[in-house]
């Protein structure tokens, strides 16, 4: 089977809710389109006086039922349909979780753990620039990825209010709480994992203690849902970095691992208690009852889904799971939740400091998680039953909600002119 790339293989979840829901293509025609695509060339000096030159994006998927959100990735990988992809999961990840926000992405082509600190503000300010008149909190409104982080997002901040000559905060979110960002946000995507495994477990009358569970990547998401989950006294027996994983089937000192992974090492170098190393590869194919991968896309291919030992993927990444990989998992009823439902606690908390922004407030903790909670609890209670109304598989029914809210702006809003 030819593997489709990340945009084709959104597109074509979108043609099967679509076909679900018997919506004419000319419905919804207008989803399989980014709206708007930004191709970037960003000259940076060096430390060494030499000019190099990086290649970035922003690709505004839609706006229909809001300004477009979503993050800005640096890895050396990022490439245009990845970003087309990104973009177009945001939108329906927004009308999933039903936030007034369309989807957007962005990216450079850039691994940033090679660029000193000074180059990677020139680089994060020469790029804002770039895409400058597409920006605003009421247009666009990026936030961290893989790669990024508050400090990179406090420069886009200083750099578009800069530009503009005066502060504005709401237009990026994921920024350091002194100049407005929002406590909860850093957190938010990895407790709301938690929050969706805790709440499928419940459903399924399943209790933690009895729950084996494998964790792919220990950055920002993997790490803080490891802690979280290791707390709800479910069993971690493997968690894996970019340098690789460790195992032991009566569970890992979570704690001391993720103390060990804050001091930016890499858990190649962890070497405490019992544990067997794994490969990346093996990880994926370790018996458990949850495995979350919390890297990057495209990690469950077909050869992993035909000998995976798991019976529940939540997706903290977005897109780990090829097209392909997906039918098999189906075929093994193996359920998935999928990513634009599992991840979305971190845009809701992203709105969250949003709305403070726009309003100059400050929310407490306990507001902010309450929302992220009460939001994604609604989302997977309504996902649970159109996938039993339909028959359907959960991220088919994840598109189903996504699409009929995306389409009912449409037909609201029409076509101008
Ligand atoms: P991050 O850069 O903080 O961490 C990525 C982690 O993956 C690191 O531990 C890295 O070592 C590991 N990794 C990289 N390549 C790997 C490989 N080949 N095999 C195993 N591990 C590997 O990124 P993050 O913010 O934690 O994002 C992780 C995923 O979650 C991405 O898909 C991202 O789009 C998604 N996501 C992030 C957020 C957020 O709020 N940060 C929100 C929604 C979705």
């Amino acid at each position: 089977m030819n593997e489709l790339s990340a945009f084709e293989n959104f597109r074509a979840n979108i043609d099967k809710a679509a076909k679900i829901l018997n919506i004419p293509e000319s419905d919804y025609a207008r989803v399989k389109y980014c709206e708007r695509e930004l191709l970037v060339s960003i000259p940076v000096e060096m430390d060494d006086g030499t000019l190099k030159m990086f290649e970035g994006y922003r690709v505004q998927h839609s706006s229909l039922r809001g300004p477009c959100k979503g993050g800005i990735r640096y890895h050396h990988e990022v490439n245009l349909d990845e970003v087309r992809a990104l973009a177009g999961w945001m939108t329906f990840k927004c009308a999933l979780a039903n936030l007034p926000y369309g989807g957007a992405k962005g990216g450079i082509a850039v691994d940033p753990t090679q660029l000193s600190e000074r180059e990677l503000e020139k680089l994060t300010r020469r790029y804002t620039l770039r895409i400058l008149p597409f920006l605003g909190p009421n247009q666009d409104v990026p936030a961290p990825d893989v790669g990024t982080n508050p400090q990179i997002m406090d420069w886009v901040m200083d750099t578009y209010s800069s530009m503009k000559g005066y502060t504005i905060p709401g237009v990026v979110t994921g920024k350091d709480i002194e100049i407005g960002g929002s406590l909860g946000r850093n957190e938010a995507t990895g407790r709301g994992i938690t929050t969706v495994v805790k709440e499928f477990l419940m459903i399924n009358n399943i209790s933690p203690s009895d729950t084996t569970v494998v964790i792919q990547g220990l950055g920002n998401v993997g790490s803080i849902s490891a802690k979280y989950i290791d707390e709800l006294r479910c069993k971690i027996v493997a968690v894996s970095d970019v340098s690789g994983g460790i195992y032991n089937p009566d569970g890992l000192d979570i704690p001391s691992i993720l103390e060990h992974v804050r001091k930016k090492k890499l858990l190649s170098s962890y070497e405490k208690g019992e544990f067997t190393r794994i490969s990346n590869k093996e990880l994926l194919l370790t018996p458990c009852d949850i495995l979350i991968p919390a890297a990057l896309q495209n990690q469950i291919t077909e050869e992993i889904a035909e000998n995976i030992q798991t019976k529940v993927i939540v997706e903290a990444a977005n897109g780990p799971t090829t097209a392909a990989a997906d039918e098999i998992l189906m075929k093994k009823n193996i359920l998935v939740i999928p990513d634009i439902l599992a991840n979305a606690g971190g845009v809701i908390a992203s709105y969250c400091e949003w709305v403070q922004n726009m309003q100059s407030m400050r929310w407490t903790v306990k507001q902010v998680n309450e929302v992220v909670q009460s939001h994604l609890i609604e989302s997977l209670n309504l996902l649970i039953k159109t996938s039993q109304d339909y028959k359907i598989s959960y991220r088919q029914a994840a598109y189903v909600v996504a699409l009929e809210r995306l389409v009912k702006a449409y037909k609201l809003r029409g076509i101008f002119p």
